[in-house]
């Protein structure tokens, strides 16, 4: 008798001890399975059964098994298991736990032709998240007790669901509110950034058409001016809004012809001279008849851009454009000797609407012309980063693969 006691004091406190390590898990655990199959390891000393099976009611889907394990007798079998989905069901529409006794032929030859089913309904505050099923094989059937302690699982494993479930929201929550506000700054920057020329179009359109003045042909002529520029800085905002989508989704094509770089080089630091007067550029060319495979609109896009950069970020600076080959890739190094850019923002440059805070503020651009000049550059298979000293100056580096240029060995 007082062995009895002992004994089932000591079961007391196993059973005592798991619910504690049961009741951990829910409070610790995010993964549903890790946490139910924590759960199972921690309930089959206390508590027997063979298989177990979790049914989540879907939102479309109807009750759909989501996690089943075969523990005990049947383990080998495991592939004609009954899984209790009638159990399941009726747990649910009843919201009642469910004993269940099933006989498939003759059970005195065969243990596993006898089940017992015994099905809880997992609810949390009136909402219906499934059914766990525990099933035994030829019994002894699942006392009151036990009935109690699979209870007490089902309440832990309906709250590790919930837990799951609300982890997930939050995170769904959290990235909308990042993608809001990622397309609230997107709207405020290109609204402001279309609204500066079109005010300076509006503004010099207007004035010039009042009746009340008349202007003098130089007035004209500078007003005018300034219309076709921000027109066409109006238009370059647009078509980098446009190519940063295309990028961006994929659907930019580029149609790649061999070229020459140096010559290509050339030209746009010609061009430049007469577009930035104040800016010296030095090219220096170390290679000549460097040949790559390009799109060279897009290619030309790129240089255009750091140039363009240079003039704004480091104006009244020398910039130094240097060609070199290198093994088989082609060296395009562009330097200024302006503000520089501080070492924590140098790889966000590339990331599209970035801008340098405060240094930049008042200098107009949206931030995505390096983002593009980037993608040009993956899309001609190469490379392009940004070297910088506060106070010293910037350097964009570029690596594109070249051709190898074919030696014709048939020449005499
Ligand atoms: P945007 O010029 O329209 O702002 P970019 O993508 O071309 O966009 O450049 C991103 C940011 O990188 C700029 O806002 C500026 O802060 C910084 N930056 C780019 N080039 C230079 C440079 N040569 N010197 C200093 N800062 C630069």
């Amino acid at each position: 008798m007082v062995e009895k006691t002992s004994n089932s004091l000591s079961q007391n406190v196993n059973e005592l001890e798991a619910f504690y390590a049961i009741s951990k898990i829910v409070a610790h655990n995010i993964e549903s399975e890790d946490g139910l199959q924590k759960i199972i390891n921690l309930a089959r000393p206390i508590f027997i059964f063979d298989n177990v099976v979790l049914y989540r009611s879907g939102e479309s889907k109807g009750l759909e098994p989501s996690f089943a394990r075969a523990v005990g007798r049947g383990r080998s079998t495991e592939a004609d298991l009954a899984w209790g989905e009638a159990t399941a069901n009726e747990a649910i529409t009843s919201k009642q736990i469910i004993v269940r006794q099933e006989i498939n032929g003759n059970y005195s030859k065969e243990r596993m032709r006898l089940r017992y089913y015994l099905g809880l309904p997992l609810i949390i505050r009136d909402y219906q998240m499934g059914a766990l099923v525990f099933i035994r094989y030829g019994g002894p059937p699942f006392t009151e007790e036990q009935t109690h302690l699979a209870e007490f699982i089902a309440t832990n494993v309906a709250q590790l669901l919930e837990h799951e479930q609300l982890v997930i929201k939050l995170s769904t929550l959290e990235s909308e509110r990042r993608l809001e506000r990622l397309q609230d700054d997107f709207v405020a920057t290109i609204s402001h950034e279309l609204r500066t020329p079109l005010g300076f179009i509006k503004g010099y359109a207007t004035t010039l058409l009042r009746e009340d003045t008349t202007w003098s042909k130089d007035t004209r002529r500078e007003f005018l001016m300034i219309i076709d520029e921000e027109t066409d800085r109006l238009r370059e905002l647009i078509d980098n809004l446009l190519d940063s989508s295309r990028l961006q989704t994929g659907t930019l094509r580029m149609k790649f012809q061999p070229i020459r770089l140096d010559t290509m080089l050339r030209d746009i630091s010609l061009r430049a001279r007469s577009l930035y007067e104040d800016m010296p550029i030095e090219l220096k060319l170390k290679n000549s008849n460097v040949q790559i495979q390009a799109d060279p609109t897009r290619l030309a896009q790129v240089f255009d851009n750091l140039l363009i950069n240079a003039s704004k970020y480091a104006p009244g600076s020398k910039v130094t454009m240097t060609l070199t080959k290198e093994n088989k890739m082609a060296h395009i190094a562009v330097s200024d000797q302006g503000p520089g850019i501080p070492e924590i923002h140098l790889e966000n440059i590339f990331t599209r609407f970035f801008r340098v805070p405060n240094e930049t503020s008042s200098i107009r651009g949206t931030g995505l012309g390096l983002f593009i000049c980037r993608r040009i550059v993956h899309t001609h298979g190469g490379e392009i980063r940004a070297d910088s000293k506060v106070g010293k100056g910037t350097t964009f580096h570029i690596y594109l693969p070249c051709e190898e240029i074919e030696i014709n060995k048939h020449t005499h």
